[in-house]
């Protein structure tokens, strides 16, 4: 019997497993991941940006995270000779409606500590020669890097200490037992662990049911589109370019992004995806379509960001639109432009009232815990949400070892 298993091969997942096993080195740790490799879901369809932690509540878990998983992204690429680039990255105001909106983003990352400063529209010409606007907040400490190379780096730290792991291990069915936890994989072979952490992402609810501890939450996946620039502009902007957000909608909206392989981004979007975890345009899988049809949460939240939603489907339907979107900021793109990039699917957590969740939800039985909700910037805040989850468990589980510095 193992001695604890984390399901889930994405960053999150990844991160836990070595951060647990550093701390207790004596732990017979397994990671099982249903895909044939690792990443190949969030963590693999992301924007690739090293957050600084702007946006969140000043005080909540998900600022500090953030602030410190900067520095660990950071600090972990560099340990090993991974590639990342601190570009820095802009928010841009055009209109005075955005500008109010950005001076509230100003106090706001001031609250929360960051290096931050206002750049007037005469400095943004100089800085952006290729972006307009009435003003912009720049984060000097912004960053991108590679979010799949840093998950198959932290994995095989964690094998080459002893770790496990299993990749075309899809997890169907779990039992929980006084003393061990049975997991029944879909291809029938049964494995037990005395405990389990489940970091599961998009199938984050389903897994959290089997303990019992679902059901008042389900996931809803949120595509985001990308395009990928034509060669021509690989160089178009120098920062990374994002619009100010608007306070009604749940995401961070279409953003210029510098990418680690030298090309520029456009996106990601924000419409309702009917299938969890298949990415094409007409994709679509029947049973995450009955689940959200199914529950209450899907048709309040539904109901509660219709206009936003109609907006964000005309966007994905009409490249022209899509395309004004960007031109707001970047005038010089055109539709020829736009060339296709893999989209993502963002898992996100809508409880029974029909509210989105924003922070991180964990829930815990005697032998598992669960991350039901691992938002953006999980990515960039995998590090401390790890140290979170090794904490967590050292309490839940009565762990005793020596705890070691990440
Ligand atoms: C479009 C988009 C843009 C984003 N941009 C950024 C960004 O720029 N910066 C940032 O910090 N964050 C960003 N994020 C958020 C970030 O990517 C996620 O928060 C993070 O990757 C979550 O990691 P995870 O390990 O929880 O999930 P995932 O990467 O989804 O991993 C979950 C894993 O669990 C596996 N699994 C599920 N069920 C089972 C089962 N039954 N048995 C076995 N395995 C199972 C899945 O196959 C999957 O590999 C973005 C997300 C999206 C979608």
């Amino acid at each position: 019997m193992t001695d604890l298993t984390i399901i889930g091969g994405g960053i999150v997942g990844i991160a836990t497993a070595l951060e647990v096993q550093r701390s207790f080195p004596d732990l017979t740790i397994r990671v099982l991941e249903r895909e044939p490799a690792l990443a190949m879901h969030q963590t693999g369809r992301n924007s690739g940006v090293i957050h600084a932690g702007i946006y969140y509540a000043p005080g909540s878990l998900k600022a500090r995270f953030c602030r410190e998983g900067l520095a660990e992204t950071v600090r972990f690429c560099q340990e090993h000779g991974l590639p990342y680039d601190q570009c820095g990255k802009l928010i841009v105001a055009t209109d005075a409606v955005e500008m109010e909106r950005l001076a509230i983003l100003t106090d706001r990352a001031r609250r929360n500590g960051l290096d931050v400063r206002p750049v007037e529209a005469a400095e943004l010409r100089e800085l952006e020669p290729n972006i307009v606007g009435l003003g912009a907040l720049l984060s000097p400490t912004t960053g991108i890097v590679d979010y799949t190379a840093v998950t198959i780096k932290m994995a095989e730290l964690f094998t080459e200490s002893g770790g496990e792991i299993r990749t075309g291990a899809d997890v169907a069915r779990i039992e929980e037992g006084t003393n061990t936890v049975t997991l029944h994989l879909a291809d029938g072979e049964i494995l037990s662990s005395a405990r389990l952490i489940v970091c599961a992402g998009a199938q984050a609810d389903r897994l959290a049911a089997m303990c019992g501890v679902g059901g008042d939450f389900a996931i809803v996946p949120f595509k985001g589109e990308y395009f990928r620039l034509a060669p021509r502009h690989d160089d178009v902007v120098r920062h990374l370019i994002y619009p100010v957000p608007d306070p009604t909608m749940p995401f961070l909206g279409i953003h210029l992004t510098r990418m680690i392989g030298g090309f520029v981004t456009v996106g990601p979007n924000a419409v309702l995806s009917l299938a969890r975890d298949r990415y094409g345009k007409l994709s679509t899988n029947r049973r995450d379509i009955a689940d959200m049809a199914r529950f209450p949460g899907f048709w309040r939240a539904l109901g509660a960001n219709l206009p936003a939603g109609l907006t964000e489907a005309a966007n994905s339907t009409f490249r022209r639109r899509y395309l004004r979107m960007c031109q707001r900021y970047c005038p010089s793109l055109e539709l020829s432009d736009l060339k296709s990039h893999p989209p993502g699917i963002r898992a996100q957590a809508v409880m029974r009232d029909g509210t989105l969740v924003h922070d991180f939800l964990i829930r815990e039985t005697p032998r598992t815990i669960h991350i039901c909700n691992a938002p953006s910037p999980a990515a960039t805040s995998a590090i401390p949400i790890a140290k979170h989850i090794r904490d967590a468990a050292a309490k839940a589980f009565h762990l005793k070892g020596p705890v070691h510095a990440f």
